[in-house]
Protein backbone atom coordinates (compact mmCIF):
# COMPACT_ATOMS: atom_id res chain seq x y z
CA UNK A 1 0.00 0.00 0.00
CA UNK A 2 1.62 3.49 -1.10
CA UNK A 3 1.30 5.97 1.38
CA UNK A 4 1.99 8.91 -0.89
CA UNK A 5 -1.64 8.67 -2.03
CA UNK A 6 -4.96 9.41 0.19
CA UNK A 7 -6.17 5.88 0.41
CA UNK A 8 -9.96 4.58 -1.32
CA UNK A 9 -13.05 4.97 0.57
CA UNK A 10 -14.70 1.84 -0.97
CA UNK A 11 -18.81 1.58 -0.90
CA UNK A 12 -20.97 -1.35 -1.84
CA UNK A 13 -21.88 0.52 -5.07
CA UNK A 14 -19.55 0.81 -7.70
CA UNK A 15 -20.88 4.33 -9.23
CA UNK A 16 -20.94 6.22 -6.10
CA UNK A 17 -17.30 4.21 -4.76
CA UNK A 18 -16.62 6.13 -8.01
CA UNK A 19 -17.66 9.51 -7.48
CA UNK A 20 -16.17 8.65 -3.55
CA UNK A 21 -12.76 8.57 -5.20
CA UNK A 22 -12.99 12.78 -5.19
CA UNK A 23 -13.97 13.98 -1.62
CA UNK A 24 -14.54 16.79 0.31
CA UNK A 25 -15.68 18.29 -3.00
CA UNK A 26 -17.38 21.50 -1.15
CA UNK A 27 -14.70 21.56 1.22
CA UNK A 28 -10.72 20.87 0.83
CA UNK A 29 -11.27 18.46 -1.95
CA UNK A 30 -9.02 15.62 -1.92
CA UNK A 31 -8.04 13.62 -5.26
CA UNK A 32 -7.91 10.19 -4.63
CA UNK A 33 -7.05 9.09 -8.44
CA UNK A 34 -4.42 11.91 -9.00
CA UNK A 35 -2.47 9.55 -11.47
CA UNK A 36 -3.77 7.16 -14.60
CA UNK A 37 -1.77 4.48 -12.38
CA UNK A 38 -3.87 5.03 -9.13
CA UNK A 39 -7.36 4.93 -11.75
CA UNK A 40 -5.86 0.97 -12.35
CA UNK A 41 -5.25 0.59 -8.77
CA UNK A 42 -8.86 1.89 -7.88
CA UNK A 43 -10.27 -0.72 -10.78
CA UNK A 44 -8.78 -3.26 -9.69
CA UNK A 45 -9.67 -3.68 -5.96
CA UNK A 46 -13.07 -2.90 -7.70
CA UNK A 47 -13.09 -6.19 -9.55
CA UNK A 48 -12.25 -4.11 -12.92
CA UNK A 49 -8.74 -5.48 -13.81
CA UNK A 50 -6.79 -3.21 -16.17
CA UNK A 51 -3.37 -3.54 -16.26
CA UNK A 52 -2.57 0.09 -18.04
CA UNK A 53 -4.09 3.29 -18.82
CA UNK A 54 -3.00 5.96 -21.59
CA UNK A 55 -3.79 9.57 -20.31
CA UNK A 56 -6.38 9.72 -22.73
CA UNK A 57 -8.56 6.96 -20.86
CA UNK A 58 -7.50 8.72 -17.93
CA UNK A 59 -9.30 12.45 -18.70
CA UNK A 60 -12.26 10.16 -20.05
CA UNK A 61 -12.63 8.53 -16.76
CA UNK A 62 -12.15 11.45 -14.54
CA UNK A 63 -15.09 13.03 -16.79
CA UNK A 64 -17.59 10.22 -16.44
CA UNK A 65 -17.03 10.68 -12.82
CA UNK A 66 -17.82 14.22 -12.65
CA UNK A 67 -20.91 13.39 -14.69
CA UNK A 68 -21.78 10.64 -12.51
CA UNK A 69 -21.58 12.93 -9.69
CA UNK A 70 -23.93 15.83 -11.37
CA UNK A 71 -26.33 13.11 -12.49
CA UNK A 72 -26.46 11.65 -9.06
CA UNK A 73 -26.75 14.87 -6.98
CA UNK A 74 -29.67 16.13 -9.59
CA UNK A 75 -31.41 13.07 -9.21
CA UNK A 76 -31.08 12.95 -5.11
CA UNK A 77 -32.81 16.52 -5.50
CA UNK A 78 -34.96 16.11 -7.52
CA UNK A 79 -34.30 17.90 -10.23
CA UNK A 80 -33.59 17.52 -13.80
CA UNK A 81 -30.93 15.29 -14.96
CA UNK A 82 -28.13 17.78 -16.46
CA UNK A 83 -28.07 16.19 -20.21
CA UNK A 84 -24.36 17.30 -21.03
CA UNK A 85 -23.53 14.08 -17.99
CA UNK A 86 -26.63 12.14 -19.15
CA UNK A 87 -24.38 12.20 -22.77
CA UNK A 88 -21.17 11.20 -21.26
CA UNK A 89 -22.60 8.40 -18.94
CA UNK A 90 -24.62 7.01 -22.13
CA UNK A 91 -21.67 7.24 -24.31
CA UNK A 92 -19.23 5.25 -21.68
CA UNK A 93 -21.95 2.85 -21.40
CA UNK A 94 -22.49 1.80 -25.13
CA UNK A 95 -18.32 2.11 -25.33
CA UNK A 96 -17.60 -1.12 -22.64
CA UNK A 97 -17.50 -4.45 -24.04
CA UNK A 98 -17.67 -6.06 -20.55
CA UNK A 99 -19.06 -9.39 -20.38
CA UNK A 100 -20.73 -11.22 -17.09
CA UNK A 101 -18.96 -14.03 -16.32
CA UNK A 102 -20.55 -16.70 -13.33
CA UNK A 103 -17.84 -17.96 -11.31
CA UNK A 104 -18.17 -21.86 -9.95
CA UNK A 105 -18.75 -20.51 -6.66
CA UNK A 106 -21.69 -18.31 -7.76
CA UNK A 107 -20.53 -14.87 -7.66
CA UNK A 108 -20.32 -12.32 -10.60
CA UNK A 109 -17.11 -11.21 -12.16
CA UNK A 110 -16.76 -8.81 -14.78
CA UNK A 111 -14.23 -9.64 -18.23
CA UNK A 112 -13.16 -7.21 -19.70
CA UNK A 113 -12.10 -7.65 -23.72
CA UNK A 114 -8.54 -6.59 -23.20
CA UNK A 115 -6.50 -5.71 -19.96
CA UNK A 116 -5.90 -2.27 -21.21
CA UNK A 117 -9.70 -1.61 -22.55
CA UNK A 118 -9.94 1.31 -19.26
CA UNK A 119 -13.29 1.55 -21.90
CA UNK A 120 -14.48 -1.93 -20.77
CA UNK A 121 -13.99 -0.82 -17.27
CA UNK A 122 -15.49 2.30 -17.69
CA UNK A 123 -18.73 0.92 -19.28
CA UNK A 124 -19.37 -1.00 -16.40
CA UNK A 125 -19.07 1.93 -13.89
CA UNK A 126 -21.59 3.80 -16.07
CA UNK A 127 -23.89 0.95 -16.15
CA UNK A 128 -24.29 1.06 -12.35
CA UNK A 129 -24.61 4.45 -12.37
CA UNK A 130 -27.92 4.22 -15.16
CA UNK A 131 -29.20 1.94 -12.89
CA UNK A 132 -29.35 3.58 -9.23
CA UNK A 133 -30.33 7.12 -10.91
CA UNK A 134 -33.32 4.94 -12.94
CA UNK A 135 -34.25 4.19 -9.90
CA UNK A 136 -34.10 0.56 -10.42
CA UNK A 137 -32.22 -0.89 -7.52
CA UNK A 138 -33.19 -1.18 -3.49
CA UNK A 139 -32.33 2.26 -2.37
CA UNK A 140 -32.36 6.02 -2.47
CA UNK A 141 -30.01 8.12 -3.86
CA UNK A 142 -29.25 11.17 -1.06
CA UNK A 143 -26.78 13.90 -0.61
CA UNK A 144 -24.08 13.73 2.55
CA UNK A 145 -25.32 16.00 4.96
CA UNK A 146 -21.64 17.16 5.85
CA UNK A 147 -21.52 20.69 4.38
CA UNK A 148 -18.39 20.10 2.76
CA UNK A 149 -19.05 16.57 1.64
CA UNK A 150 -22.47 16.69 0.02
CA UNK A 151 -21.30 13.77 -1.83
CA UNK A 152 -24.47 11.51 -3.72
CA UNK A 153 -24.89 8.09 -1.67
CA UNK A 154 -26.98 5.33 -2.56
CA UNK A 155 -28.45 4.68 0.86
CA UNK A 156 -29.69 0.97 1.14
CA UNK A 157 -30.49 1.37 4.66
CA UNK A 158 -33.68 -0.29 5.77
CA UNK A 159 -35.09 2.96 6.94
CA UNK A 160 -33.69 4.53 4.20
CA UNK A 161 -33.01 7.70 6.82
CA UNK A 162 -28.62 7.38 6.25
CA UNK A 163 -27.37 10.85 6.55
CA UNK A 164 -23.78 10.51 5.96
CA UNK A 165 -21.48 9.28 2.99
CA UNK A 166 -19.55 7.39 5.27
CA UNK A 167 -20.07 6.77 8.89
CA UNK A 168 -16.24 6.76 9.64
CA UNK A 169 -15.28 10.36 8.27
CA UNK A 170 -18.29 12.23 7.35
CA UNK A 171 -20.45 10.62 9.99
CA UNK A 172 -18.13 11.26 12.38
CA UNK A 173 -16.85 14.34 11.87
CA UNK A 174 -19.81 15.98 12.23
CA UNK A 175 -20.99 14.63 15.78
CA UNK A 176 -17.29 15.66 17.00
CA UNK A 177 -17.84 19.22 15.60
CA UNK A 178 -21.30 18.64 17.72
CA UNK A 179 -19.65 17.44 20.37
CA UNK A 180 -17.19 20.39 20.64
CA UNK A 181 -20.00 22.97 19.75
CA UNK A 182 -21.91 21.94 22.80
CA UNK A 183 -18.86 22.26 25.16
CA UNK A 184 -17.98 25.47 24.07
CA UNK A 185 -21.70 26.44 25.19
CA UNK A 186 -21.13 24.39 28.21
CA UNK A 187 -17.85 26.06 29.27
CA UNK A 188 -18.53 29.51 28.12
CA UNK A 189 -22.02 29.19 30.62
CA UNK A 190 -19.93 28.00 33.86
CA UNK A 191 -17.32 31.18 33.47
ZN1 LIG B 1 -19.83 12.74 3.07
Amino acid sequence: MSAEFPEFRLGSVLATSFTATLTERRGEPVERIPTPRRLVDWLVVSGLDVDSCTPAQFDRARELRESIHAAATAAALRNALPSAAVDIINDCSARGRASAALTPEGARRWRLSSPSRVEDALGVIAADAISIIAGERDGRLALCASPTCQAAFFDTSQSRTRRWCEMNTCGNRQKKARFNAKQRKESASSE
